[in-house]
């Protein structure tokens, strides 16, 4: 089988690679390369909703389904509105953003689609061999998971596991002008587990029960937790669920990136682009990505200045902590959020604060237990 020949192949038509591809595709410095992005998944189903924050108007304002300019964050012990201004949380549908992407790059002649799932990439001699064919480029940029992550004994893994049931109720429940970022009312014994609201209208939303745990667990605990969430906290008997969502996203310090080399750069997950602290990577993907074409055009390596690794450290140390003790998440997101205002926390989430500014946040999450965290990773 001859080889198909590209300058740029991205493995993975998900975030990271879609919103690569779109980048490559808006910058006239790519136009005359050939790309290829191989998934074996076409990609037409809605699998996922992306949330993420940002100032004022963004990139896929056109499809996003609702924002919100305030939120509130809620625990046994405070109640506490987010005015988000000048930041709006905004809510996108993967379906959205995919269809997108695909009606955005359809005239891109020098960009195609390849529906395969590449096995392996042999870098002596440039080529990807998928189930169904070989293809020949330049550099790879690679969304597929190091599966070493799962037995790495030096790093720590949390899971941030869910399940979200989008309901429509008989009565107005909700108040569309606020979501939930966190409801710890209803917990799972001893565990980092809490209620996530996207309200969509007065009587629908999505509402997900949440785990930030180094366990997993079986569908029937969701189902459990937030049909008690819905009956006991919400107050509502009747609804009828018209749609569900699953996910699991790894809260680690696992250096996914470190299977990058000269011609292969992990992208997304497989690249450390998630953030290990909040499982949060929409935003943060938009960013990487900017800073990649920037390497490319300015001759540097794709993956040269792409994380950020005092922020990396904070966030092994906070998963540290959860990992030993994770009946402490509730107290800590509580003076997370009692302690910091919504700016200053998503400026720190987006790691763009200076060492003053982390320093107050570190200080207004003090517990004994960041001491030790602290020692047990820094050697
Ligand atoms: C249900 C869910 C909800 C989430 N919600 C949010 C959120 O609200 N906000 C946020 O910021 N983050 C969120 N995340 C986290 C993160 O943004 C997503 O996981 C995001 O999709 C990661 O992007 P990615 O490109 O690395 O992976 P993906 O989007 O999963 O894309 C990877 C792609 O690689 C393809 N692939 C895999 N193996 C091969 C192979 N061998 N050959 C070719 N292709 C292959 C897959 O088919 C897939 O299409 C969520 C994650 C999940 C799972």
């Amino acid at each position: 089988m001859v080889p198909q020949k590209f300058d740029y192949i991205i493995i993975g038509s998900g975030l990271a690679g879609l919103q690569l591809a779109y980048a490559f595709s808006l910058d006239p410095y790519f136009e005359n390369l050939k790309i290829a992005i191989i998934d074996p998944s076409s990609k037409k189903t809605n699998d996922k909703t992306w949330c993420f924050w940002e100032k004022g108007l963004g990139q896929w304002d056109e499809v996003i389904t609702r924002s919100w300019n305030q939120g509130e964050f809620i625990s046994t012990k405070a109640h506490i509105n987010l005015e988000l201004s000048p930041y709006a949380y905004k809510m996108l549908r993967s379906i959205d953003f995919y269809n997108f992407i695909r009606a955005a790059l359809k005239d891109k002649t020098n960009i195609d689609f390849i529906i395969d799932e590449i096995q392996e990439i042999e870098e002596s001699k440039l080529i990807a061999l998928g189930k169904k064919g070989k293809y020949i480029a330049t550099h790879f940029f690679d969304s597929r998971i190091d599966s070493d992550y799962l037995v790495d004994e030096n790093s720590t893994k949390i899971f941030q596991h869910f399940k979200g049931f989008h309901i429509k109720t008989k009565a107005s429940v909700f108040d569309k002008s606020t979501f939930t970022m966190m409801d710890f009312r209803i917990k799972f014994p001893d565990s980092t587990s809490f209620t996530y609201i996207l309200p969509l209208n007065d009587s629908e939303a999505l509402i997900e029960y949440t785990f930030f745990t180094p366990f997993l667990t079986e569908e029937s605990i969701y189902d459990k937790y937030l049909n008690t969430y819905i009956k006991d906290v919400l107050k509502v008997d009747e609804y009828e669920i018209i749609g569900t969502e699953n996910g699991v996203i790894p809260m680690t310090d696992y250096n996914f990136h470190k299977a990058s080399s000269p011609k292969v750069t992990k992208i997304g997950t497989a690249g450390s682009w998630v953030k290990g602290s909040t499982g949060y990577s929409f935003k943060h993907t938009e960013k990487k990505v900017a800073q990649l074409i920037q390497n490319i055009k300015t001759g540097k390596d794709p993956k040269n200045n792409l994380l950020n690794n005092r922020s990396r450290w904070y966030d092994a140390i906070f998963l540290d902590v959860l990992n030993r003790h994770n009946e402490l998440g509730e107290e800590l997101f509580t003076k997370f959020y009692s302690k910091n205002s919504p700016q200053e926390i998503f400026r720190y989430l987006d790691e763009e604060t200076n060492l003053t500014e982390e320093l107050k946040i570190m200080f207004s999450l003090y517990d004994p237990e960041f001491v030790r965290s602290f020692f047990r990773k820094l050697f």
